[in-house]
């Protein structure tokens, strides 16, 4: 694989180029070209930017994009052209030799993996004549060719993506993972936190707790908490669980310490209850009572808890993969909407019950596509006695909805019809209650016998008995 750094990204990107590549319309484009000829204020110095755009910006990775957008295609393009025969000897269809060839690009950063070494070494040139167009060359010191596996070169196997590194390792034959024929593969992939994320991260918590000497608890746990919680939430698609344990340990000792400096001359028994709660077996968590420090360990094996496969312990979280070409800016907002549960274009009920459906009308079993008309139903209908909790609401096509309705008049009628004759029978029993109170019963065999009434002028035995069976007439007839 041939893992790429791009030089002097933002400085040098040929405006023309990039404003062609746009294709925007004409306020936007002066908009933009004003943006690439602005000069950069540092403090009250000016640096004009006559060659490029300033780097650290915020539009700077977004013109990146830009730039190097199409270089994917370029290279998938490229290698049709190729003659590359497959492991028999056979040559190779195009779409073959497309898929043989894998180019990631995130930014400035990019990776092309082939299993052919000429091949990486002819792209990388493909590549330098692409990026000539842009004005942009590739950093020869960033640059490395390298094997997933093994040693190549004396370069180390695998690589470092956006904070990741990836890269096989070797494994036993009762570790080994088997591919679809079923033959062992003696190595396995894993995908880890870099090295250089992991120590910046630990240094940049350990930094906030050497500020915080004085600082109250609670000051300390709110600085905390949102960093170790956004760390942890990036990496959880990784094999992350051992480092997080890791982490954990070492901050433990850097509180330890802290607390230490706060109250030099008092003894643990002091210190310990004070700074670190118990709480549901977990003796050592730190909190003032109020706010918890909350762990990279426990956020992770939280929100993972559901996805998580038993047995596996050192495996993050499943990510499921974009489909292929989507984009979140392609403005189909049912896909992003059931896919993150929520959208700025739509409504967040709505969004919530799209993620719950897995983006299907839950009615005819299809998938919502973009341009559906959508309307939430209520399961049981609330002339039926539904709610309107979530658990009581879906998402469903127009023409199901409609569908679906028919058959709630059913539901309604049969439930205005029980309704009734439970009022009816209601009003019965107490009818009943009260000729009970005023009459005089014996029971049996387990049956209430009359045998008359406390005041003889209030109601007959004749009277009563006409006005039951009335009653009991009209409810069983009210049915149908
Ligand atoms: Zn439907």
């Amino acid at each position: 694989m041939l893992d790429a750094d791009i030089a002097k990204c933002f400085d040098r990107i040929n405006h023309q180029f990039l404003l062609n590549k746009l294709k925007t319309f004409p306020a936007m484009r002066r908009q933009v070209k004003t943006w690439l000829k602005a000069g950069v204020l540092d403090g009250k110095k000016l640096f004009p930017s006559n060659d490029g755009t300033p780097q650290g910006g915020v539009i700077s990775p977004l013109l990146a994009n830009v730039a190097l957008h199409g270089l994917e295609n370029h290279l998938k393009n490229w290698i049709t052209g190729k003659k590359i025969t497959g492991g028999t000897g056979i040559k190779l269809s195009k779409s073959l030799k497309m898929s043989s060839l894998g180019v990631i690009r995130y930014a400035d950063d990019f990776v092309v993996i082939h299993r052919d070494l000429e091949i990486i070494k002819e792209a990388k040139e493909e590549t330098q004549k692409w990026l000539k167009q842009v004005g942009l060359e590739i950093k020869p010191e960033k640059t490395r060719l390298c094997h997933s596996l093994n040693i190549h070169e004396s370069e180390k196997p695998g690589f470092n993506f956006l904070g990741f590194n990836i890269r096989q390792y070797k494994t036993g034959k009762h570790h080994a993972n088997k591919n679809p024929k079923g033959e062992i593969k003696p190595y396995t992939l894993h995908i880890k936190p870099t090295k250089e994320a992991i120590d910046s991260h630990y240094k940049k918590l350990a930094e906030i707790v050497d500020k915080h000497k004085a600082a109250p608890q609670k000051a300390l746990i709110a600085k905390l908490n949102p960093i170790i919680r956004g760390w942890s939430n990036y990496y959880r698609y990784s094999v992350c669980s051992d480092i997080y344990s890791k982490i954990d340990h070492l901050l433990w000792y850097k509180l330890k310490k802290w607390a230490d400096k706060r109250h030099p001359n008092k003894p643990w028994k002091f210190k310990k209850p004070k700074y670190w709660k118990t709480k549901g077996g977990n003796n050592w968590l730190f909190s003032d009572g109020v706010v918890e420090l909350i762990k990279h360990k426990k956020n992770y094996d939280e929100t993972d808890k559901k996805v998580r496969k038993k047995g596996c312990k050192n495996q993050g979280t499943k990510f499921i993969k974009v489909q292929g070409p989507r984009s979140p800016f392609d403005g189909d907002t049912v896909y992003w909407s059931s896919r993150l549960g929520k959208h700025p274009n739509m409504p967040t009920s709505k969004s919530k019950l799209l993620k719950h459906q897995k983006g299907k009308c839950s009615y005819c079993g299809l998938y919502f596509k973009d341009g559906d008309v959508m309307e939430t139903d209520h399961i049981t209908p609330r002339k039926a006695g539904g709610n309107s909790s979530y658990k009581n609401l879906q998402l469903l096509h127009r023409h199901c909805h409609d569908k679906k309705t028919a058959t709630d008049f059913k539901l309604i009628a049969e439930y205005q019809r029980q309704k009734e004759l439970t009022k009816r029978i209601k009003t019965m029993l107490n009818k009943f209650d009260k000729q009970f109170l005023q009459g005089q019963w014996v029971w049996v065999d387990d049956i209430p016998v009359w045998i008359g009434t406390n005041d003889k002028s209030h109601v007959s035995e004749e009277r009563y008995e006409v006005k039951v069976s009335r009653t009991v007439l009209k409810t069983s007839g009210s049915g149908d």
